[in-house]
């Protein structure tokens, strides 16, 4: 049964009676055989009438004014229709209802089958990752002691191609390492180890890292670190590790001659804010947040022009937000990028007030 809008005209002077709550009363008194057509006709007239001398008349006054009815027979239709027209918004109420229902169910279905898939996607990438290490470890292994002249004195030529495998032995490592925290955190079994860090250390070594890169760039890096930074709560290798990957990005998504600046700032006394800002490419606004997902890459065509597995900055949000905290990223397509997160500064966590 479909339900009539009843509108309430706020400028109406007639005074509030039930009447005003039923629709189309009249058809409903000649259906009940109350009224006849011709005196439906005749009250709508009337009620017309009045109108037009500016006297709000409802359609049952008309009716009674005409003595076309009386007013108990009135009362009595509007209560019926009023009872009709209740039962009829809790039958929809009821199939409403009904409807969360299965749509509830059906979604909580299609959930579960995505967070199976998602378990069973982890599980595959922690195994093929434990998988990869170990012969990596043994090749790692033979590698070092040729270098070190361990099997035989080496040529130039032979040290020089030994490095070259030490270095693409060292990168298949750390992404094997970041593919097996990715299925940890997607497991939810990434633990933290948390101490108090002291990031003037941290960020001393990361800068030391990231020089040769952004050199090899021709990219400029620059530092607003203050010396002695209060410790922050922190699983320093994580941390170093997410500091180090927003770095690599932002070097990465830099053309030559373009800008990247770390800064570590005290922001109360409870907060250090840590920001990588860059004047590379930027991200355009409507695929933020796609940035973070694991596997995306804006540039995803087949002549990709940067590297890169797309693990990135879901490892860096899944770190941070371990910790409690939350990656912010500002961006402006062409103009340049700009990461933040605040982390807690060590022994603060009790005065914190929400
Ligand atoms: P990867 O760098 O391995 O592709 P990430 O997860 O680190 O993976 O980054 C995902 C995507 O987000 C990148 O492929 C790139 O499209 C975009 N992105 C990340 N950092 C920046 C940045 N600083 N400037 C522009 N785009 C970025």
């Amino acid at each position: 049964m479909g339900l009539a809008v009843i509108r309430i005209n706020p400028n109406m002077t007639t005074p509030l009676s039930p009447e005003v709550l039923v629709p189309r009363l009249g058809e409903y008194l000649v259906q009940r055989g109350h009224i006849s057509e011709a005196d439906l006709k005749k009250a709508l007239a009337y009620q017309q009438e009045q109108n037009n001398q500016g006297k709000r008349c409802l359609l049952g006054e008309s009716l009674i004014a005409l003595n076309l009815l009386d007013r108990r027979k009135l009362d009595h239709a509007v209560t019926e229709q009023i009872i009709q027209l209740r039962n009829a918004l809790e039958d929809a109420n009821r199939f409403l209802e009904q409807r969360v229902q299965e749509r509830t169910a059906e979604l909580q279905e299609a959930l579960r089958k995505l967070s199976e898939l998602s378990q069973m996607k982890a599980n595959f990438v922690a195994n093929v990752s434990h998988e990869l290490r170990t012969p990596l470890t043994h090749v790692k292994g033979y590698l070092e002691l040729l270098t070190t002249e361990s099997l035989g004195a080496l040529n130039e030529e032979q040290k020089n191609a030994l490095q070259v495998s030490q270095r693409a032995a060292g990168r298949l490592e750390s992404l094997i390492d970041n593919l097996i925290l990715f299925s940890l955190a997607a497991r939810g079994e990434m633990t933290l180890r948390l101490s108090p860090v002291n990031l003037n250390k941290v960020t001393t070594e990361i800068i030391n890292y990231s020089r040769s890169k952004a050199a090899d760039r021709n990219v400029d890096l620059h530092f607003n670190i203050p010396p002695n930074l209060p410790q922050v709560q922190a699983d320093e290798e994580k941390i170093s590790w997410a500091i180090l990957q927003l770095l690599d990005n932002a070097i990465k998504f830099t053309p030559a001659g373009g800008k990247v600046t770390l800064s570590v700032l005290p922001e109360t006394d409870t907060l250090v804010v840590i920001t990588v800002t860059d004047t590379g490419i930027g991200i355009p606004a409507d695929r933020i947040q796609e940035v973070f997902e694991p596997f995306h890459q804006l540039d995803a065509s087949a002549t990709r022009r940067y590297g890169g597995t797309g693990l990135g900055l879901a490892l860096v949000r899944d770190i941070v937000t371990a910790h409690g905290s939350l990656v912010e990223v500002h961006s402006e397509e062409g103009k340049g990028s700009s990461f933040h997160f605040p982390l807690l500064v060590a022994g603060t966590a009790n005065r914190i007030t929400m």
